[in-house]
């Protein structure tokens, strides 16, 4: 039996199977992927059409090139003697019971015994899996239900058999952490497990209450999103994205599956407006549209059904929400008059009071719900969140007054709250009716248990400065998306000489799900305006200066990035000594996009890191095309693994898979880099120079020419290109890094003068894009 899992079986590579295996070779695990046979001619079509398609695919089920080659795909006719070689064997077949007991008698003799084996089934109750197989299998067998599409969605719902061996179990559990990335959640084996019966109650409380009340769709997502802390597409949008058709499938199982007295029962409704659509193909974005569509035959107009004629219509833009409710305050938007607020208590309130009763019936405790719809509905809070934002005893009271029945765990609850904090911990509470610690998994540090703890050493508007234990401190922004200033470059200069007297080593991490977002354009905008010139000339030059006095502090730092760390917010990763990032890592020098050039040092830090790669051609100018194919074009990583091959990470940088995990690692790798620790000396360059300028500038009139770039671009790219050959300097000059930082600077200075850039960084605060002007 082997106690690591070095490789992984996929069986059935659908959606999920090729999503799951996708997501083992982004872990650096080979993994062997196994369909039918559905055309003799060709035996491994099935699964090679599976992997082919997801290269293509967009998000990318791939973190890099090189993860894909890990996959080696087969069928289940040739090859599954094979999965003898793998020591976990994972089943994603079609949701047919007699289909999976097949693949299971045949897997029974084909596998080693001792390997995990599991199914990602998202219906079918463990103990008829097993049904008629030996005990040695039923040891080896637990459910793994992941979440679509599997590299992005954090939640793994695990449920084992009361003959699952623990060992297994642990050694799945563990690799699925660690390796994968995925948050598990330990769910009990009853019908849909925790998410999805949840999340199912309260599709269909939504759907019910909007045709009830009589709701435009515009208006049902409008309260029964972003104020409940629920994504943007509300309820109508999700079941676009996921696909009206799967609707009927889900109710199906779950009137089949739950027993007869669980509310659902109550609830379960068929629409005729929703069963007309599925037959007409109108199954949402995969169809030929939803309930939301664009109407291509009249020029891409965006069009919502109306849910009383069901003809397609212009949409109408849902008001009516006073700032309070649509702010979060949930009692404000339950207490609504009229039939904004009654939908509101009718989603909100029955599907909190669903929750509370699923405890301990699905689950052992409130955390494992909570966690579970955080991670695999990205609720920004969870249900038992949810309830204590508006008062478990409150929401009690309003269910009595409804003559609905009020959940064990709510009248548990009484007047107190669900979490609280006690002595610098958080605590849940338990179905004892006492409060327990959150407890995290071994190896798993948030800053927000940090700051539960204690106070900052630092702290402004933008940035602070917290003790992470170990003789590391952390440094953390805390602008809007984190975005940098001058702020930011104060508390750096605050926080070098305390951490050189109190501390080993720093860490540079946020809890955000963005490390930086850049240099704060609002800001800067906003100087611009006013032509306060000097005041965005300090801000550069307090940057360069900032940001190296991190490179040449007398201890090591790390950057741990997760999310995007664009601009000024890689330029701080590359001034670090190391890098732990997350594997979701989005990474570039985007600066060029809003007619701008790095001017935080990121011009001389690539110059390096390129021109030091043995595998660099010899002479000064394969780096600086290298450096300038990257930034001129505002490149961003779309893993962790593609920042090294840009080289915004070095080749020995880590890369965490699990968010959780991240701050712990990069304390690790700060903690191993502190004996005989000495700052880098500062790089010298030979740099090509007017004649590679002139090159460069050839090489981006092709791109002018393909129309890829346009006038402004070809503008913003020579003042790119003047920096990175050295301005003036000649081959025989050294190029020292003050000299490319005083470049950078004279550079920036001029291109933020130009309206033409002040026009782009507009745009990019309007609407988020570049204009290409
Ligand atoms: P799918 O229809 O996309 O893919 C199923 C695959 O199984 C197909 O490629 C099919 O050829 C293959 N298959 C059928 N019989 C087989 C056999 N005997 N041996 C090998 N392969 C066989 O389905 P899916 O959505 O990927 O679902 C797979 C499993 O995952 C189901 O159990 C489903 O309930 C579960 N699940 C689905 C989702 C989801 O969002 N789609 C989420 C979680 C779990």
């Amino acid at each position: 039996m082997s106690e690591r899992i070095e490789k992984v079986c996929v069986i059935g590579a659908g959606v999920m199977g090729a999503g799951i295996a996708a997501q083992v070779a982004n872990a650096g695990v080979p993994v062997l992927l196994l369909d039918i046979v559905r055309d003799p001619a060709h035996r491994n079509a099935v699964a090679e059409g599976a992997v082919a398609k997801m290269l293509k695919t967009d998000p990318a089920p791939f973190m890099s090139a090189r993860a894909a080659k890990l996959v080696e795909t087969g069928n289940i006719e040739d090859h599954l003697a094979k999965v003898a070689e793998c020591d976990w064997i994972i089943e994603a077949v079609v949701e047919r019971l007699d289909i999976k007991h097949d693949l299971y008698a045949k897997l029974e003799t084909a596998r080693r015994a001792g390997t995990a084996l599991s199914s990602n089934t998202s219906t079918i109750p463990l103990d008829k899996l097993v049904e008629g197989r030996s005990d040695a299998f039923k040891r080896d067998f637990l459910i793994t239900h992941f979440f679509n599409p599997p590299r992005y969605m954090r939640l793994l719902e695990i449920v084992t058999g009361s003959a699952t061996d623990g060992d297994v179990a642990a050694r799945v559990e563990a690799f699925a952490d660690r390796a994968m990335g995925k948050t598990i959640v330990h769910a009990k084996d009853t019908p849909g497990f925790i998410a999805n019966r949840i999340g199912t109650y309260w599709i269909q409380l939504g759907l019910n209450a909007a045709f009830d009340l009589g709701l435009t769709v515009e208006e049902a997502d409008a309260v029964g999103g972003r104020p409940m802390g629920v994504p943007k597409t509300g309820i109508f949008g999700l079941v676009d994205l996921v696909g009206i058709d799967l609707m009927p499938h889900l109710q199906k199982s779950l009137t089949e599956t739950l027993r007869k007295d669980d509310p659902y029962q109550a609830i379960a409704r068929s629409h005729p407006l929703i069963e007309r659509m599925i037959a007409d193909g109108f199954t949402g974005r995969k169809g030929k549209g939803g309930f939301y569509r664009v109407n291509r035959d009249v020029g891409k107009r965006k069009e919502t059904i109306d849910l009383a004629t069901g003809e397609y219509r212009l949409p109408i833009k849902a008001g009516g929400l006073p700032a309070s409710a649509a702010k979060g305050d949930l009692n404000a938007l339950i207490g609504l008059k009229g039939k904004l607020g009654a939908f509101a208590w009718a989603v909100l309130g029955g599907t909190l009071a669903y929750a509370a009763r699923l405890i301990p019936e699905a689950a052992d405790s409130i955390v494992a719900v909570d966690d579970a719809m955080k991670l695999g509905y990205n609720w920004k809070f969870g249900p038992f969140e949810l309830i204590d934002k508006i008062g478990a005893a409150k929401l009690a009271d309003r269910l009595t007054a409804d003559g609905q029945e009020v959940p064990e765990l709510l009248r548990l609850a009484g007047d107190r709250s669900f979490y609280r904090i006690e002595n610098g911990k958080r605590q849940y509470l338990g179905t004892d009716g006492k409060y327990h610690d959150v407890v995290r998994p071994e190896g798993v540090l948030r800053l927000e248990d940090v700051k539960l703890a204690g106070a900052p050493l630092l702290k402004n508007g933008s940035a602070a400065l917290w003790d992470v234990g170990d003789g590391v401190a952390c440094l953390e922004f805390t602008g809007k998306m984190n975005a940098l200033d001058g702020d930011v470059m104060k508390l750096i200069g605050q926080a070098i000489p305390l951490v050189q007297k109190s501390y080993k080593a720093l860490v540079v991490y946020n809890d955000g799900s963005n490390f930086s977002a850049g240099a704060n354009l609002g800001l800067a905008l906003f100087a611009l305006n006013i032509a306060a010139w000097s005041e965005v000339d300090k801000l550069v030059a307090g940057g360069q200066k900032a940001y190296k006095a991190l490179k040449y502090a007398p201890f090591p730092i790390v950057g741990a990035p997760a999310g995007m760390a664009l601009g000024g917010g890689c330029e701080i990763l590359l001034h670090c000594d190391a890098i732990q990032a997350h594997a979701e890592l989005y990474m570039g020098l985007v600066e060029c996009g809003v007619g701008l050039i790095p001017g935080w040092g990121g011009c001389g830090e690539m110059l390096q890191r390129w021109r030091d790669t043995p595998a660099m051609p010899k002479g000064p100018m394969p780096a600086v095309a290298k450096v300038f194919e990257t930034v001129s074009t505002a490149t961003v990583s779309k893993s962790a693994a593609q920042a090294k091959e840009l080289l915004f990470l070095r080749p020995d940088d880590g890369i965490t898979m699990n968010r959780d995990r991240l701050l712990n690692d990069a304390k690790a790798k700060a903690l191993a880099l502190v004996e005989g620790y000495q700052p880098p000396a500062p790089p010298e360059f030979k740099l090509p120079g007017e004649s590679g300028h002139v090159g460069l500038n050839m090489a981006a009139q092709g791109f002018r020419k393909r129309g890829l770039a346009t006038d402004y671009d070809m503008v913003v790219s020579d003042a790119l290109a003047g920096v990175l050959t050295g301005g003036t300097a000649d081959l025989v000059d050294t190029v020292s890094e003050a000299d490319m930082l005083r470049l950078e600077r004279e550079a920036f200075s001029k291109r933020v003068r130009d309206t033409r850039t002040i026009a782009r960084i507009e745009h990019m605060l309007e609407t988020g894009k570049p204009l290409r002007n």
